[in-house]
């Protein structure tokens, strides 16, 4: 395990690093908020780094060795919380990066929890079923001592999904000789998994898009939008924001994008992905570049993939007038300069996909309760956190005259901070 010093060290990769990135901008927002600097430097450096060799055996007999990690951010807040990715270009700084986001997010909309993330390098769709089984399990007895229903709640993240989490919580489960389902969140409703968790981010990130809609000015109705990213996220995104009545004019993922200038059908888009696991191929449009996705004209652009994918570059080409960041991490700092020169309004992170965590914190109370929420309980409240969390954001940024992404930076860090004095130093 690395200490809170090493961990915070930036490395050599420059401001597209994304450790460096969310560092540069924590450590921004407590300048704002006028927090000295050995506040700053608690509130940027990690609690804890945790990076394991998980080794597995292939169905071939095969033992392979993959590089893992979970981080704890930061818990002045209360428990960590984060997803697990399974990705092969995860690494520790992208870990770290993504930890410290949670910490921010679940501030911004003010749930108990502080941030986590953990990823193993994997390429999941190399793996049967049984080898990710066996990697799951392995990697969560690797971890086992940073997680659990008080310390570090893990959930879904990019490639994986509720059948992982039924894994993890099933291993910590036979581990401690009890059911444990307030392990992780983001679990099949049969093991206690909460109503309205499934679409709970694409629902929050297509609520940012209305209030920033409005708040500008600008009808929702037949605008248009482009979406990066078909998966969790992206997959009902695209059809929520086609019920809202806009036109999604292109979608991309890994390894294909269409483009159709009178809206792709979605469910006939959904049909297609679930039969050939891509967007590529899709007949009800035409295929275009990847990299001329964000070029395409539209009011509204979802980033709904990977980190750093709104570059100088593309942020110099990008056509929409709205970015709202379903993804973690989509826009580079210097990215972000571009767009916030153009006079693109950017929804960060943050605050647009915190539908997702709000809704795992609704697990997590509903697993410590032992009662179920209905649906339409679960909806209002998600609706009224996300609604309060974007007001706060925005009067944030009238008083400071600042962009939506350092007032929300700056309405996480100041409630984490205020949390970290209270509790005072230890020892
Ligand atoms: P997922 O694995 O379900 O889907 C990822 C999608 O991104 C896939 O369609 C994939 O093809 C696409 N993609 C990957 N590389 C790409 C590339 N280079 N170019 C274009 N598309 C690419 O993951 P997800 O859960 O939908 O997560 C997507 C993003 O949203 C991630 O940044 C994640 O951290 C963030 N996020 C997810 C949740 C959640 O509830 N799942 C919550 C908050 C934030």
């Amino acid at each position: 395990m690395t200490s809170r010093h090493d961990a915070a060290r930036h490395d050599a990769a420059g401001s597209a690093d994304p450790w460096e990135s969310i560092s540069q901008r924590i450590a921004d927002s407590a300048e704002l908020l006028g927090l000295d600097q050995g506040l700053t430097a608690m509130l940027i450096a990690p609690e804890r780094v945790l990076e394991v060799s998980v080794p597995v055996r292939r169905d071939d007999g095969r033992i392979e060795v993959f590089s893992a990690w979970r981080v704890h951010h930061d818990t002045s807040r209360g428990p960590g919380k984060g997803g697990i990715r399974f990705h092969p270009g995860v690494n520790a700084h992208e870990v770290m990066a993504l930890a410290a986001d949670m910490t921010v997010k679940c501030a911004v909309v003010d749930i108990p929890f502080g941030g986590a993330k953990g990823g193993v390098a994997i390429e999941p769709r190399q793996l049967s079923i049984g080898e990710l089984e066996r990697v799951t399990r392995r990697y969560t007895y690797d971890v086992a001592m940073m997680i659990g229903p008080d310390r570090d709640i893990p959930a879904p993240d990019v490639n994986t999904d509720e059948r992982v989490m039924a894994w993890v919580m099933d291993t910590v489960s036979m581990f401690q000789g009890v059911s444990t389902p307030g392990v992780v969140t983001g679990k099949p409703l049969s093991i206690g998994g909460s109503a309205g968790h499934t679409g709970a981010t694409s629902s929050g990130v297509v609520q940012c898009c209305r209030a920033i809609f409005s708040r500008l000015g600008m009808p929702i109705i037949g605008a248009r939008a482009v979406v990066q990213g078909f998966g969790k996220v992206g997959g009902p995104l695209v059809y929520l924001l086609s019920s809202a009545g806009m036109r999604v004019v292109a979608v991309g993922d890994a390894d294909g994008t269409v483009y159709n200038p009178s809206g792709v059908d979605p469910a006939a888009l959904a049909d297609h992905v679930a039969e050939h696991g891509t967007v590529g191929g899709f007949s009800g449009g035409d295929p275009i570049g990847a990299e001329e996705l964000f070029e395409v004209d539209a009011e509204l652009a979802v980033p709904a993939a990977l980190g750093g994918a709104i570059t100088p570059v593309i942020a110099e080409r990008l056509a929409a007038k709205v970015v709202v960041e379903a993804a973690n991490g989509p826009t580079t700092p210097a990215g972000d300069a571009v767009l916030d020169r153009r006079g693109v309004v950017v929804v960060p992170d943050v605050l647009a996909n915190a539908g997702g965590v709000t809704a795992s914190y609704f697990e997590w109370a509903q697993a410590r309760q032992g009662y179920s929420w209905e649906p339409e309980l679960v909806a209002s409240r998600l609706h009224a956190t996300m609604q309060r969390a974007f007001d706060a954001t925005w009067q944030l940024a009238e008083e400071h005259k600042v962009s939506l992404r350092r007032a929300a930076v700056a309405l996480g860090v100041g409630r984490v901070a205020e949390a970290t004095q209270v509790r005072g130093l230890f020892p």
